[in-house]
């Protein structure tokens, strides 16, 4: 059904725009990122046949096997997901950005398998509500890593990308989101030269922009429930 697909990218780009409004952001502010983890490769088509050209996966081998497919389309593709160094190989080679880089380690595995290949786009994962259970850089971290990832020549630091914890409250999602958005700026003014934010699901998308986002990974609310 790539009606479908393409109807609820529709969607999802307007609920964007009128985001984009009420933050007094211009419209274009927020770029969209397709999440098609688990998701068929036709509805990938789809929505790129509708105009949607950037897609993030989460799993290596699905995501492989998805490209090859895939490959006569001018997909800009991000990873999302869990790095595991006996993958950083094959995620610096296939991707445009990697947006889960929590490590110092394997920012330099990305690194050294990046060499020959234009500069990797990366984004520091940062695990906001410092969950043990989950990954990503802790707040007192970020800077250290930024650090280390500035050091590295075959990886372009862009920003931060954040997943908080699950709450449907507009209120705690905000205040999550704002911290966020504080960390990015407090690392701007040390002199790093970022310029994505990426925060904001197909869930929370909305208060994700209204405190500063400026990258949105939308899955569900583009492509239903995941398999
Ligand atoms: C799966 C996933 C998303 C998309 O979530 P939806 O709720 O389906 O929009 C976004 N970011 C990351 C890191 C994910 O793993």
């Amino acid at each position: 059904m790539p009606e479908l697909t393409a109807k609820r990218l529709q969607q999802v780009l307007e609920r964007i725009a009128n985001a984009e409004k009420i933050a007094a952001q211009p419209a274009g502010y927020v770029k969209l990122l397709a999440v098609s983890k688990k998701q068929p490769v036709e509805k990938i088509r789809a929505a790129f046949t509708a105009g949607q050209s950037a897609f993030a996966e989460s799993y290596v081998q699905e995501a492989l096997e998805k490209q090859s497919q895939l490959h006569d389309i001018p997909i800009e593709w991000h990873f999302i997901g869990n790095i595991q160094s006996n993958k950083a190989k094959l995620i610096a080679k296939h991707f445009d950005w990697v947006q889960s880089v929590s490590s110092i380690g394997i920012a330099q595995l990305l690194d050294k398998h990046r060499e020959s290949l234009p500069p990797l786009n990366v984004c520091i994962e940062v695990n906001i509500d410092d969950e043990p259970s989950k990954s990503g850089a802790t707040s007192e971290n970020i800077q250290i890593l930024a650090n280390e990832i500035a050091k590295l020549p075959h990886l372009k630091l862009r920003g931060l990308m954040a997943i908080p914890m699950r709450t449907t409250d507009p209120k705690a999602q905000r205040i999550t989101f704002e911290k966020i958005t504080c960390l990015f700026h407090t690392l701007i003014a040390k002199g790093f030269a970022l310029d994505t934010l990426s925060m904001g699901m197909s869930g929370d998308l909305d208060a994700a922009i209204f405190a500063g986002s400026n990258m949105v990974r939308v899955g569900t609310a583009i492509f239903g429930e995941r398999k």
